[in-house]
């Protein structure tokens, strides 16, 4: 089977968010399950620029397509200068969009569509970026489609006036098209007519279809709820391994447990920690989607029953300042190391005792999966991806031996001040340790949930 993959992102090359892990990592992943799968991207400087042995495959008066590969993966670039070929983000530069996001889309999302139908089973499109290729197939012919939302939170909605531009197809601009409260929803269309749908976590499928997480869209995916389906995301367990990570002081693995002790000296000296009490971290983009004022508020109360904490993130700038604040208040206790730092993020997971996600809404969530993996135990808001992906500790589950975590209501600190005091409370047990170990053992790679992609894309051919 022949998978033409639609994308505007895609690990190593260009990343924003978990849509580029997916995009890179999907590909290799369902190789093992039969099934090719060619990425279709847009010409960013960063894409022409790896691609080797590139061959122009098709050409329009100011662009072309070329095939090639780059970093292990095999590629479809849509190569248009005028639109592309840009200093600055894939989307915009400076924190501002880039004002022709529109046409930049729709002309991208129109030849994928047009690569589809010259030989591919079936077009995989991510998120709003990608989601008019489904309009164009399902309204002019091709093979079937299927749309991934990674976050209904974006959806490309644009005035009316940029309808000249888009090209769409006719009798696009309608009710069951992309028509969105009188403008243009990229994201809206793709909904609409795309063959099936997922989206990153079974539960975030059913809370999309709420007013409360659908942002708009709970109309139109409980009208489609027949072919929507939830499959978690995969992480890399070859980058993520514990037993051999270059970021760690120490390797472990769930019978050497005790070796993460000298990860977390590590930790304590480069966040100027006293050592002492379970070591809490976050590794988070600073936003209310992760629910970090809740635990700005809990901070006094973690540090009261002998918690510490250790921040890394950056993004608003209330939180980085309540996170410092706090620092200033409990020196020693708490610390927080403001910017990204990706071989930081790993030490903080081989060596902390637990990573605290308290979201209001996730899609599915990463770093819950690198913290079962590293034995630093998630503590997690009930909500999308970290609902499915996390075993709470209650009393039946540690007898059974098969809790991970500790999981908590979200958008409520109250629930999370007792979450906190549960960790600390079962920290140092025998039941702490069972926990680290049993998600140390979780399944957390592709293979699962490649599978899943596999079926449905059978399915649908
Ligand atoms: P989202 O995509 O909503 O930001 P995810 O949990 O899906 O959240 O993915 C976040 C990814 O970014 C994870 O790989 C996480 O480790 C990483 N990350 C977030 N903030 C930082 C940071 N400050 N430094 C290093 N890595 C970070």
């Amino acid at each position: 089977m022949k998978v033409l993959s639609v994308t505007s992102e895609i690990y190593p090359l260009v990343k924003t968010g978990g849509l580029a892990d997916v995009a890179g990592a999907l590909p290799v992943a369902l190789a093992g399950q039969g099934v090719e799968v060619t990425s279709f991207v847009p010409g960013y400087p960063a894409v022409t620029q790896a691609l080797t042995k590139a061959k122009t495959v098709r050409q329009g008066p100011d662009w072309r397509i070329l095939s090639g590969r780059a970093d292990g993966l095999d590629l479809m670039v849509f190569d248009a200068p005028d639109l592309f070929d840009r200093d600055g983000g894939p989307y915009g530069k400076d924190g501002a969009d880039w004002p022709d996001n529109a046409r930049r889309f729709a002309r991208f999302a129109r030849a994928a569509a047009e690569v589809a139908r010259d030989g591919f089973d079936l077009l995989h499109a991510h998120d709003w970026q990608a989601a008019l290729a489904p309009v164009h197939l399902a309204l002019d012919g091709g093979p079937p489609s299927l749309l991934t939302i990674h976050n209904i939170a974006f959806q490309g909605r644009y005035g009316r006036d940029v309808l000249d531009e888009l090209a769409l197809p006719e009798g696009a601009f309608s009710v069951e098209g992309v028509e969105y409260w009188g403008d243009v929803g990229f994201l809206k269309g793709g909904l609409s007519l795309a063959s099936a749908i997922t989206t990153v976590s079974p539960t975030y499928a059913k809370e999309i279809r709420t007013p409360e997480f659908g942002m708009g869209m709970e109309g139109i995916i409980n009208a489609r709820a027949h072919v929507l389906h939830g499959i978690v995301n995969g992480i890399d367990t070859e980058a993520w391994n514990p037993a051999d990570d270059p970021a760690l002081v120490k390797g472990f693995s769930p019978r050497t447990l005790a070796r993460r002790r000298a990860n977390r000296e590590a930790l304590d000296d480069r966040f100027g920690l006293q050592p002492g009490g379970p070591l809490f971290c976050v590794i988070s983009r600073l936003t209310s989607q992760k629910g970090l004022d809740l635990l700005a508020q809990n901070v006094d109360h973690l540090v009261g029953l002998g918690g510490r904490l250790a921040v890394l993130g950056s993004g608003e700038p209330g939180l980085e300042q309540a996170f410092a604040h706090a620092a200033d208040r409990h020196p020693g206790r708490v610390a927080i190391h403001v910017g990204y730092d990706e071989p930081l993020s790993h030490l903080m997971q081989g060596g902390a005792d637990a990573i605290l996600i308290p979201s209001r809404f996730e899609p599915c969530g990463l770093t819950q999966l690198y913290g079962l993996r590293y034995g630093c135990v998630p503590i997690v808001a009930r909500t999308g991806g970290l609902a499915d992906t996390v075993v709470h500790a209650n009393d039946a589950a540690l007898r059974a031996g098969v809790a991970t975590g500790i999981v908590h209501a979200p958008g409520d600190g109250f629930a999370l001040g007792a979450a906190i005091a549960e960790a600390c409370r079962l920290y140092g047990t025998l039941d702490w340790t069972a926990m680290q170990r049993a998600g140390m053992r979780s399944e957390v790679g592709w293979e699962a949930s490649a599978a899943q992609y596999a079926a449905l894309y059978r399915s649908l051919v």
